[in-house]
């Protein structure tokens, strides 16, 4: 329900949270499997497989990367090399269909399919405001080009091999782990608070007022730190 590309903008944006009653219900969902989720112990593992993207954010990009990894171990000639280049050009398109949503274009032009540039730079927008992400947000710009250009590159090189093709592919597979972590980001509704006593960002939510449509319109955090109360105040738009 929280998850892909169907729950409204304004959802994210700052001053003006408008909750429907799937999304106050995603919500409390959310917050049992955040609080679920600190008192297990940190697990290594779990890092990995989130960075490696586990299942979440696609299968399909899950299982391509992992054959385009196994054909570097099998890999000798040059067009061997290209070869894999060009899997992990088919890789990064497909992440960009995965990611985007025509209405992240609004009322400009629709990129072509294969433009995952062009894509990616209209997710960023959508779900990154740029005053409040510029380090998060020009990192990413500059990871997205960089690992599609090298990808390219690798299509056509002459001199790739072993090594410049496997920094290749970890570049792409991070890729994924980083648009991942955008949508992780985008769907958790408490990242971006913090205890206005103490600042401290081990916030839960304590409670809540509705209106009679069940529309959240105030949010009680508690503070782990200091044991204060945070209040935020959604406007309606
Ligand atoms: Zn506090």
């Amino acid at each position: 329900m929280v998850k892909g590309n169907t729950v409204p903008m304004n959802l994210y944006s700052q001053s003006t949270y408008y909750f429907g009653v799937d999304e106050v219900y995603s919500f409390h969902m959310g917050l049992m499997q955040r609080m679920s989720a600190a008192q297990d112990e940190y697990n290594p593992e779990d890092f990995v497989n989130s960075v490696t993207l586990d299942a979440e954010i696609a299968p399909q990009l899950f299982r391509k990367l992992k054959n385009v990894a196994a054909l570097i171990d099998t890999a000798k000639e040059i067009e061997d090399f290209q070869a894999i280049g060009v899997q992990c050009r088919k890789t990064l398109i497909e992440l960009g269909s995965h990611i985007y949503n025509p209405m992240m274009a609004g009322s400009g032009e629709q990129p072509q399919a294969s433009n995952f540039k062009r894509k990616c730079e209209l997710f960023i927008q959508f779900y990154l405001k740029e005053s409040e992400n510029p380090d998060y947000r020009n990192i990413i710009k500059k990871l997205t080009e960089a690992t599609w250009d090298y990808a390219n590159k690798i299509t056509h090189s002459r001199s790739a091999a072993y090594y410049e093709v496997s920094t290749c592919v970890t570049l792409c597979i991070s890729l994924v782990g980083v648009y991942k972590n955008i949508l992780q980001k985008v769907f958790d509704p408490l990242s971006q608070y913090h205890c206005s006593i103490c600042q401290s960002k081990k916030l839960s939510i304590a409670g809540d007022d509705s209106d009679k449509d069940g529309i959240v319109q105030k949010l009680y955090l508690h503070c782990e730190g200091c044991g204060g109360t945070t209040e935020v105040v959604f406007e309606k738009k």
